[in-house]
């Protein structure tokens, strides 16, 4: 088996780093861009469907928008897709679920390892902590560039919560507060979004009870760790069966 690694959104912030990491890590194929352009010497196809014929796996940083279109292109090529791209709609899960009949997929709204682990973490809180005691928040800060909010990873933390306390995450998502709101439901997961400078991604849920708090945080101080956990998904992922898997799978907690 060959790691020939092909990356879609080359030229972007994620696409420069995943360009070295799969270079370093296996054979970089190359990549796709919207504008056209990559890291100098990376070699540019067409669309996705060239990148994925040339390609043993295709790395996905990009744009919500690209999400069915790359779902399709790469069902029909048979190429394996660590998808990166946040922000994308319920249809557009679906449309990955629909891929991953056909490949092995894996969707990760992060690739970092300690978030994976505080995902674990919000799940057995979520589990053990019921909700009308301890209330549920997710507070995230990223970069003033980031284009969606809550962050995947925010909502990530936020379905763990809901999934470890039995219920669905959009009965009971509040991503905003203003005016006059009322109390708060006692079933609510709440979201607070702050954006500024370069803030690579810090994450905290934090369960608030009458008389006690507890609250987990992590930074991301490098989005250099969200390549090399891409490429590591990316290295597993290869000569599996069709499916969606989890950071959870790769990295085996
Ligand atoms: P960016 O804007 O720097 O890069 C995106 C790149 O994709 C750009 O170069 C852009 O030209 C290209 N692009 C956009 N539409 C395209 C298309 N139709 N075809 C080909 N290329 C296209 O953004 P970024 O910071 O690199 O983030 C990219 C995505 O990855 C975002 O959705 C972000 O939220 C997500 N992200 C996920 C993780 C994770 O661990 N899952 C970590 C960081 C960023």
């Amino acid at each position: 088996m060959t790691n020939r690694i092909g990356i879609s959104g080359i030229a972007g912030r994620m696409g420069r780093l995943l360009a070295e990491e799969a270079a370093s890590a296996g054979t970089l194929v190359g990549g796709i861009d919207r504008t056209g352009t990559g890291p100098v010497g990376a070699v540019l196809f067409a669309d996705i469907s060239a990148l994925a014929a040339e390609s043993d796996v295709v790395v996905d940083f990009t744009h919500a928008s690209t999400v069915a279109g790359h779902a399709a292109a790469l069902a029909a090529a048979g190429t394996p897709w660590v998808l990166g791209t946040t922000g994308y709609s319920a249809q557009d899960a679906e449309a990955i679920a629909q891929a991953a009949k056909v490949i092995p997929v894996i969707a990760a709204p992060n690739y970092c390892p300690g978030v994976n682990l505080l995902l674990l973490l919000a799940e057995k809180l979520g589990a053990a902590l019921p909700a009308g005691q301890y209330d549920a928040e997710i507070l995230e800060m990223h970069h003033r560039q980031k284009v969606d909010a809550p962050s995947g990873t925010a909502l990530g933390l936020g379905r763990a919560v809901a999934e470890g306390r039995g219920v669905k995450l959009e009965e009971v998502m509040v991503t905003s507060r203003s005016g006059h709101t009322g109390p708060r439901g006692e079933q609510e997961i709440g979201f607070a979004t702050l954006r500024g400078g370069q803030v690579v991604g810090s994450h905290t849920v934090m369960f608030t009870a009458g008389t006690e708090q507890i609250a987990l945080t992590h930074h991301a101080f490098d989005r250099r760790v969200f390549a090399t956990g891409a490429v590591r998904a990316a290295l597993w992922l290869q000569g599996r069966q069709p499916g969606l898997y989890t950071m959870r799978d790769v990295l085996g907690f």
